[in-house]
């Protein structure tokens, strides 16, 4: 099948090669694509450009961009059972979050149906006469969206919607691992009326299909989420046509539990902070940083907790959690373990790989608690993005330096994209919240997050915000236009032709 959608039409890609999908909970082949070329990839953004530029989008009407999101949010409802299935398949992920997902996905295309239509600009006063003075919102333009495989449809929806709702166009580039439901999604952008030219999707690796996405001159703006490293080549790829950069990066999230937390609740929020997903999660609170007092308890009962945990497949009802995306990333997952116990963690409980020869297909690694770690350890500093716990303590001599210490290590990292802080003295919850230097700070909770609410990163986690209205205004410019309406000739080099001569 064709996998390469461009101006409207499916079509077969170039000699980009073809690519097995394989469900990485059993290693079955559950999609066979074709992947494109660098200039397949070209072809797609001159297709977006030029209905950009003569096609009749970035003219439709606000409410009718809305009313196209709405039906793309309604396709998702009615068709939910397979897009999560899709989704499952290619990530391995458990059905019934990968539903979670696709409710999510409706939400965030109902949202920005909401915004497309809101805050089209203000007038502002001139203080003079014949004069009108606006600030209007307009689309950037061409966008090259590209995204990760840990939410493939949630992060693209992140990124399609406000483009669309802008009246941009794009080129998407999914993962190459989990590409099955963007081809769902141009199929339902173009049913729900969004025109040829507007939507394109290119398949393949980074480095072929996506950098030239971030190099080409006609593109006008970059949404990449991803880790750092690809952040840094993205940014300075799009630096010689200075481009609009939107990044979503990585984040090393610290969850603070101090002592006067109810415990039972906040051990239990640990566990769903780092295992959720196999800890293939952004957010997740992979930095558990526990007040000294309450330390061995609470350790102790992680640990009985987590070696509890059932992993398996995305169709398991029984499983808790699932597998890793891939050989390769539980390789690296693996190395961060072992680099962990080499700088002097204590393994407490995972470590390895589950025993259950019915798992040896699936790249599955067991949750994993790391003990006595420091915040100069590479195991706390960088994203292992698996499902490994590092646990810190903190303490001191009086209230103050404990929040002090906490916060100090909450904050010893060069990412600021979520965290957590646990105690019920609601004094001590504001003050903490407010000095942790990260994105997104929940107080006595882990995880939730609102499309209403700006989602993005402090530090190296990102620039710029997705999601609430700042995640519009990064898809639009915005333009004063200043409209002299009775204009007269100043004088004031010279006289007019005539006078004084
Ligand atoms: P990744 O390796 O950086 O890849 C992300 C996307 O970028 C993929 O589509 C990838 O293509 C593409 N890519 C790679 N090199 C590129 C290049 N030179 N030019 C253009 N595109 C390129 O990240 P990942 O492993 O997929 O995802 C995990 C990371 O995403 C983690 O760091 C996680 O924290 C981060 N993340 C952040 C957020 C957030 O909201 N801040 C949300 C989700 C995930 P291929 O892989 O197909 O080759």
């Amino acid at each position: 099948m064709p996998e390469l959608f461009i101006d409207g039409t499916w079509r077969d890609a170039g000699d980009g090669g073809s690519r097995e999908i394989r469900c990485p909970a059993d290693g079955s082949v559950v999609a066979a694509v074709s992947e494109g070329t660098a200039e397949d990839a070209l072809a797609a953004v001159r297709a977006a450009r030029r209905a950009f530029d003569h096609g009749p989008w970035r003219d439709t009407s606000a409410l009718e961009r809305a009313q196209i999101l709405h039906r793309v949010a309604d396709l998702l409802e009615a068709e939910k059972s397979e897009v999560a299935r899709r989704e499952s398949l290619d990530t391995g992920k458990r059905l019934v979050e990968s539903e979670i997902d696709v409710d999510d996905i409706v939400g965030v295309f109902r949202h920005y149906a909401g915004l497309a239509n809101a805050d089209s600009g203000r007038v502002v006063d001139p203080g003079m006469p014949n004069v009108s003075s606006r600030i209007v919102h307009e689309p950037v333009g061409v966008c090259a969206l590209i995204t990760p495989w840990n939410y493939p449809l949630l992060q693209t929806s992140w990124k399609v919607a406000p483009a669309l709702a802008a009246g941009n166009t794009f080129v998407l580039k999914p993962s190459e691992l989990t590409p099955s439901t963007s081809i769902w999604l141009m199929n339902a952008l173009t049913e729900a009326g969004v025109p040829a030219g507007v939507a394109n999707l290119v398949l393949g690796s980074g480095a072929r299909v996506g950098a030239p996405l971030t190099e080409a001159p006609e593109v006008d703006l970059v949404s990449f989420t991803g880790g750092l490293e690809t952040g840094r080549k993205i940014m300075a790829a799009a630096s010689a046509t200075v481009k609009k950069v939107a990044l979503e990066l990585g984040g090393k999230n610290p969850n603070i539990v101090f002592a006067d937390a109810d415990l039972d609740v906040a051990l239990d929020y640990a566990l769903t902070a780092v295992f959720l997903d196999s800890g293939q999660v952004c957010s997740g609170g992979a930095r558990l940083i526990v007040e000294e007092s309450i330390h061995d308890d609470f350790v102790d009962e992680l640990v009985r907790r987590a070696e509890k945990i059932r992993v398996g497949g995305p169709f398991d009802s029984g499983a808790e959690t699932g597998p890793l995306i891939s050989a390769e990333h539980r390789e690296k997952v693996e190395s961060y373990v072992a680099a962990g116990l080499a700088e002097g963690a204590t393994l407490r409980v995972g470590g390895r790989r589950p025993d259950d020869p019915e798992l040896d297909k699936g790249f599955f690694y067991l949750p994993t608690i790391l003990d006595d770690c420091t915040a100069d350890m590479s195991v706390v500093q960088e994203e292992s993005f698996g499902p490994v716990l590092t646990v810190e303590t903190f303490g001191g001599s009086s209230p103050d330096e404990f929040e002090d210490r906490a916060v100090e290590i909450a904050n010893h990292t060069i990412y600021g994209l979520a965290g957590a802080v646990w105690t019920e003295n609601a004094g001590r919850a504001e003050r903490v919240a407010r000095r942790l230097r990260h994105g997104t700070i929940w107080i006595n909770d882990y995880h939730p997050y609102v499309p209403q609410a700006e989602w993005g990163g402090y530090k190296q986690s990102g620039i710029g915000r997705e999601l609430g209205l700042a995640g519009l205004n990064e898809y639009r410019e915005t333009k004063h236009i200043w409209h002299n309406t009775k204009p007269a000739a100043q004088y004031w080099f010279g006289e007019p032709a005539g006078e004084g001569a």
